[in-house]
């Protein structure tokens, strides 16, 4: 089978979330961090690819009327809404053919309801989430978010998943985070780039591999995120800590994104 590659990558802005450090990895320093909340899109020649979905539209004007307690922690401006976010860059919600959601934690899923007619991508393990019948991953889900998807054309993905064939844009399971949870691998031109999701929430997991306070299995959560850092040696492919605000600024986001060429660059 021929190998290709993607033609290009955006990053779409979205809300912040303010969390403490110690939350997010074990043995990090504790203090806050403003986690980044946004959404990527890659082009390919048989399908444009959109990688999570961000906060829900009415964050923007009420994040705790949506979120409750956690709504406290939201900064979201109208501009950083999925439907203007794909509006600025002049695409098109209907254009879009795939939806990858690295897992169904709230976080991931607010904006699904702009894209209903794309076949939506699913890790097998979150699965339960949607139907509603696992109590673990529902506590972080958020309910009328998986509602524009629950009968969408969509494939529970179990293992990895090369969506064209091509080798260009490729799912990883990496359960742990949920047991459904993904990374996805772009091979642009010029350089490859794992968007980690959730398999990592901030840069210095990759140094130092452990798993973080809302991991549903720890044990799966390490051992995924070590496959991370494997897969980036094996690919030569930079790794970007989607939530981290320093990978955000690193990559030069939002925007259509060229990739460091440093190749000491991890
Ligand atoms: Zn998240």
């Amino acid at each position: 089978m021929s190998t290709g590659t993607a033609r290009r990558l955006w990053a779409l802005d979205g809300a912040r979330l303010t969390l403490d450090r110690a939350d997010m990895l074990d043995g990090a320093a504790p203090g806050p961090v403003e986690l980044v909340v946004p959404s990527f899109l890659v082009e390919h020649d048989e399908g444009l690819v959109l990688l999570d979905t961000g906060l829900a539209p009415e964050a923007a004007d009420d994040p705790v009327g949506t979120y409750g307690e956690l709504g406290a922690r939201v900064r979201m401006t109208p501009a950083q809404r999925l439907d203007h976010q794909l509006a600025a860059i002049g695409v098109h919600p209907g254009a879009i053919t795939h939806v990858v959601v690295s897992h169904v934690h709230f976080d991931h899923t607010g904006g699904l309801r702009h894209v209903p007619q794309a076949t939506f991508l699913l890790g097998a393990g979150d699965r339960g989430a949607v139907d509603g019948a696992d109590p673990d991953i529902v506590a972080l889900a958020r309910a009328e978010d998986l509602d524009p998807v629950r009968d969408a054309d969509g494939l529970v993905v179990d293992g990895d998943l090369d969506l064209f064939g091509d080798a260009a844009v490729v799912m990883l399971a990496m359960p742990g985070h949920t047991p459904g949870t993904t990374s996805l691998l772009v091979r642009l031109p010029d350089r490859s780039v794992l968007l980690a999701g959730d398999t990592a929430h901030l840069h210095e997991a990759l140094e130092h591999p452990a798993p973080m306070a809302a991991d549903t299995v720890r044990r799966d959560a390490l051992a995924s995120l070590q496959r991370l850092v494997g897969l980036a040696h094996t690919h030569d492919a930079v790794v970007w800590v989607t939530h981290d605000p320093d990978d955000w600024a690193r990559f030069g986001a939002p925007g259509e994104i060229t990739l460091p060429q440093d190749r000491r660059t991890r």
